[in-house]
């Protein structure tokens, strides 16, 4: 419908947000559609408003998704679900770590959002309406997750080694048992490094299109999801708890809140994001079931040795 939302930023002087919205419900743009053009037209500064869009997207999705956590934590009902039971976090914990987080991402992330649009135009990630069709938008996304929990997975690891681990990781790891708040809560350099598997790929996938035709091109709107479902996923499986409708209880390949808090509680194993597969073909699950394994094997390894001595 309209290829250059900017092109009616005239509007925006005499037009109040709602009344755009309004005027776009005449047309046969849908409700989203139609929410998405209002934005960019209402401000007139597409720089502008790509850059609050991330902002308040990326802002209310993580506190937003961390509420009913926190609330959940208050409830003593939802405690047989809680996977460390005994370790419930207190308010005064969960609000420092909730005012580090927001500060951290103020500090952190502002300025790559802010940068964000013009890299767009760079790279012809289309800000226009309608958008794509539903089917383009799984598929993207679906890769989006797929790649960025093998990125997960290696810094992860790797985070995880001597000096990485003292001098950047160990923050993340204050917390033996998570809680949604907590998934943000981590070293800046680790916050970069951990963070270019959610927002770098869709910017590799972009530049790729550029010269690779057969690849649909990316709507900033698509991007807009991957990365809501992304925080979603990493709040979420530090939320702490593991419930009977837990989505890995129907995707057993879905790596969900119960493999992150072991990671958490171990120390060791469990590195991916979204999907068990790394850990299982990498041989790093964890877990009471997978510590039992290891330190048999390690018993045998040593019993083997003296009996070598002997
Ligand atoms: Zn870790
Ligand atoms: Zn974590």
């Amino acid at each position: 419908m309209f290829n250059e939302t900017s092109s009616l930023a005239y509007l925006s002087s005499a037009y109040t947000f709602p009344q755009i919205l309004q005027d776009l419900k005449s047309t046969d743009l849908n409700y989203m559609e139609s929410l998405w053009a209002s934005w960019y037209i209402y401000f007139g500064n597409d720089i502008f408003a790509t850059g609050l869009l991330f902002f308040l997207t990326h802002e209310l999705m993580y506190f937003g998704r961390c509420i009913p956590w926190f609330i959940i934590d208050r409830i003593p009902y939802f405690n047989q679900w809680k996977i460390q039971p005994t370790k419930i976090p207190s308010n005064k914990e969960q609000w420092e770590c909730c005012k580090l987080v927001f500060k951290q991402h103020l500090l952190v992330e502002a300025l790559p959002i802010w940068l964000f649009h013009p890299l767009c135009s760079q790279l012809s990630i289309s800000i226009s309406v309608p958008f794509p069709s539903w089917k383009i938008m799984l598929a993207q996304i679906s890769f989006f997750f797929f790649v960025e929990d093998i990125w997960h997975y290696t810094f992860h690891r790797i985070f995880h080694y001597g000096i990485f681990y003292k001098y950047v990781h160990k923050q993340h790891h204050r917390y033996a048992a998570p809680f949604g708040f907590a998934a943000e809560y981590a070293h800046p350099i680790e916050v970069m490094a951990l963070g270019f598997g959610t927002v770098g790929f869709p910017i590799v996938y972009a530049y790729t299109a550029l010269s690779h035709k057969q690849l649909p091109p990316l709507h900033l709107f698509t991007i807009c999801i991957w990365i809501t479902l992304r925080l979603f996923q990493a709040v979420d499986s530090h939320s702490g708890y593991d419930f009977p409708w837990s989505l890995n209880k129907f995707v057993p390949f879905w790596a969900g809140a119960e493999h992150h808090d072991e990671h958490h509680h171990f120390f060791i194993g469990n590195y991916a994001s979204s999907f068990r597969w790394c850990d299982a073909i990498m041989k790093t699950e964890c877990g009471m079931l997978a510590k039992q394994r290891r330190e048999m094997m390690s018993q045998r390894k040593a019993e083997s040795k003296y009996r070598k001595r002997d």
